[in-house]
């Protein structure tokens, strides 16, 4: 399928994967009208979660959720704000296997990298993993085609295998905090966690929906040896529970 629709790029103008509008020549990726949409994230937001505060006259701080309830990982940062068109291309992209979306993702989580981390302080990129029977309905990790393109452009190695989803979850954005909590406890876990032995984890994901599974997986690679972990996603959403 993907093979196919790669054929067809040849001969036809490429599409924009949100709107399908045919690019014109010097475009690549989305058409300016969907890029026009996408809400990149700036400061000030959550110095921990990385939420952005909708009042743009406060510096950066804590949010109330981050100081109620203990974040493992050290900070999370996030692209763009998971909605309209920055969406609708992360559902194609997952759900329809318009991989050929990952290298344009890839860019903006480089540009995200450097400007919130020194890349020279990261020691290693593991991607958030999928139980075993979601990645085969799937086909493929998203976290890890992420983090694939992040270390090729980084030069930052990776690790798929370390950190391992054990038992399948259910979606977590119709659960409370505490429900989530109980129902990730234990479906992460750690294979040689010499690896990991006072290294500092970036943790790759597609979309920071509520935290709660960067968290879990934080803390496992935390208890593994890990030295510090942080976060970064393509997206984040905006109104979490
Ligand atoms: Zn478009
Ligand atoms: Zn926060």
């Amino acid at each position: 399928m993907e093979f196919q629709s790669t054929l067809f790029q040849f001969f036809l103008p490429p599409q924009c994967p949100c709107c399908e509008r045919l690019l014109e020549e010097d475009q690549q990726g989305f058409c300016s009208n969907c890029l026009s949409e996408i809400r990149w994230i700036e400061p000030p937001f959550c110095s921990i979660c990385g939420i952005p505060f909708i009042s743009k006259e406060v510096e950066s701080h804590p949010c109330g959720a981050c100081v109620t309830h203990r974040k493992y990982f050290t900070m999370a940062r996030a692209w763009g704000a998971f909605e309209g068109s920055l969406q609708e291309a992360i559902h194609r992209w997952k759900y329809e296997g318009k991989t050929r979306l990952t290298p344009f993702f890839a860019e903006w989580m480089v540009k995200g990298l450097n400007r919130y981390w020194e890349p020279d302080s990261l020691d290693l990129l593991i991607p958030v993993p999928l139980y075993t029977q979601r990645l085969r309905e799937r086909g493929f990790n998203q976290a890890l085609l992420l983090v694939k393109e992040l270390s090729r452009r980084t030069g930052i190695p990776y690790r798929k295998t370390i950190l391992q989803k054990k038992k399948p979850t259910i979606p977590q954005v119709n659960l409370s905090g505490a429900e989530r909590e109980k129902g990730l406890r234990g479906a992460f876990h750690i294979i040689r966690n010499e690896e990991l032995l006072g290294k500092s984890v970036l943790l790759v994901d597609d979309v920071y929906t509520t935290g709660a599974t960067v968290n879990e997986c934080s803390k496992v690679l935390l208890r593994g040896g890990a030295e510090r972990v942080d976060v970064l996603t393509l997206a984040h959403a905006l109104k979490t529970s």
